[in-house]
């Protein structure tokens, strides 16, 4: 089994280099943000919490989403491996992540980071709010907000899986073939 975390700033391209990655290495995908929207657009109690977090560019609770990514997970008995994209985002994410796996006498193989500049993120999502139809996207100060959240929560995991020998860094600017290229010359080797 292999199981890795597609990891990086909002608008680091995590979405767009998973629907690759799943195909080529057979692997579940498994977005956070993507099973929000799906709650949200069909008016469960799950979307309408995740919802009052989203709009204002924070992370939904950690227990909330640690449950919701259990269950995700719990449905895929016969996958082989899993992409995660956008989970873990807090420590405690990272070791419920451990914790889960470790239950199915699996693990984390490797965090796989796309770098990209600030700068370059805001605009790639103004441009995505353009046609995405996401609220999140569509206002400047709400993904400056998701950026800042992600250094307050989220980089800290470098650390935390590089400490485990576990953090593959990878330049996120390029064509979108380049960067899947550049993703399975880490994967490939693990
Ligand atoms: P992006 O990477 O472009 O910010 P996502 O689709 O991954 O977009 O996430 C959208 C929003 O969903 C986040 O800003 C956050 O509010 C919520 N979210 C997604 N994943 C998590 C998570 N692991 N923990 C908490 N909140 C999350």
């Amino acid at each position: 089994m292999k199981n890795i975390v597609l990891f990086g700033p909002p608008g680091a391209g995590k979405g767009t280099q998973a629907e690759f990655l799943k195909e080529k290495y057979q692997l579940v995908h498994i977005s956070t943000g993507d099973v929000f929207r799906y709650n949200i657009k069909n008016n469960t109690d799950l979307g309408a919490l995740a919802k009052s977090y989203m709009d204002k560019g924070h992370l939904v609770p950690d227990e909330v989403t640690i449950n919701m990514l259990n269950a995700e997970v719990e449905k895929n008995p016969k996958a082989n491996g899993f992409i995660f994209d956008g989970f873990p985002r807090t420590e405690a994410q990272a070791i419920a992540l451990a914790t889960l796996m470790e239950t199915k006498n699996s693990q984390i193989n490797a965090m796989v980071a796309l770098e990209v500049d600030d700068e370059v993120l805001v605009g790639r999502l103004l441009e995505r709010g353009k046609v995405s139809g996401r609220a999140d996207d569509a206002n400047e100060a709400v993904i400056r907000e998701r950026i800042a959240e992600y250094y307050r929560k989220t980089d800290v995991l470098k650390e935390f899986y590089q400490k485990q020998d576990k953090y593959y860094g990878v330049d996120g600017v390029g064509s979108i073939e380049e960067i899947t290229e550049r993703l399975s010359n880490v994967i490939d080797k693990l």
